[in-house]
């Protein structure tokens, strides 16, 4: 029995968002996807959002059933409130905490308002995103308790229930890969290491057993000690 509901999924082409989509196609009567393209560094990752659409509906065909549409939403315009627009003499460089200084503060608020604008129009009820307090510690608009609140605005707002699911909030890595494990077993994992991107400087590169990608910068070494975390804690190769 599937939730009758209609969900969107925050769609970045990401490991996280790929485990996001896999645990509403598992749930949900139908699913949409939403993307954002706010000028991103790198085009990457924009690219890969289809390569996976494909890759899922066609390795899973149950899921492809439920697979709706999917949505490109140009943000341009946070471009305009980057730090690096507003402060021109600084260059695009990467903070302590691994993320590039042209990060929009609040952007995840910013992209659960349009994704809720959009569920209204499309006759959906659930948002689905994967935001995670397990890492990046520091980013307010990621935590729990911000999201319940967003939950809170966007359904008054709109006098409509949207309901704001992030299945990866309380999960390490290595667990991330466990749930896809248990979602789609070998054959997502496989998909996700593969297809979807996570590299800040945008490399493909070779392909290593957690992915593609340049392997030292900060999303790399995440995604590589969260998969070599999750394959040593495995019993018997399960
Ligand atoms: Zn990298």
């Amino acid at each position: 029995m599937s939730d009758p509901r209609t969900a969107i999924v925050l769609f970045s082409g990401g490991q996280d968002s790929t485990a996001c989509l896999a645990w509403a196609l598992a749930r949900y009567a139908r699913v949409e996807t939403v993307g954002f393209d706010y000028g991103q560094r790198h085009r990457i990752e924009l690219d890969c959002r289809p390569v996976v659409r494909r890759e899922l509906a066609a390795a899973f065909p149950h899921w492809a059933d439920r697979l709706g549409d999917d949505h490109l939403l140009d943000l341009q315009l946070l471009g305009q409130i980057s730090d690096t627009a507003l402060t021109r003499e600084r260059a695009i460089a990467f903070e302590a905490n691994g993320l590039p200084n042209t990060f929009v503060p609040g952007r995840n608020l910013l992209f659960f308002s349009f994704a809720a604008a959009l569920a209204y129009r499309r006759g959906a009820s659930v948002l689905v995103g994967g935001m995670c307090e397990t890492d990046y510690s520091g980013y307010p608009d990621c935590r729990d308790n911000t999201l319940k609140a967003m939950q809170v605005a966007l359904s008054l707002g709109l006098d409509a229930p949207m309901v704001v699911e992030t299945p990866l909030m309380w999960l390490s890595k290595a667990q991330t890969w466990a749930l896809t494990q248990q979602l789609g077993g070998e054959t997502l994992n496989q998909l996700i290491v593969e297809h979807t991107h996570t590299c800040y400087l945008g490399e493909r590169g070779a392909l290593h057993a957690w992915g593609h990608g340049c392997g030292h910068c900060p999303a790399c070494a995440l995604r590589r000690t969260g998969h070599q975390a999750w394959q040593a804690g495995r019993p018997n190769g399960t």
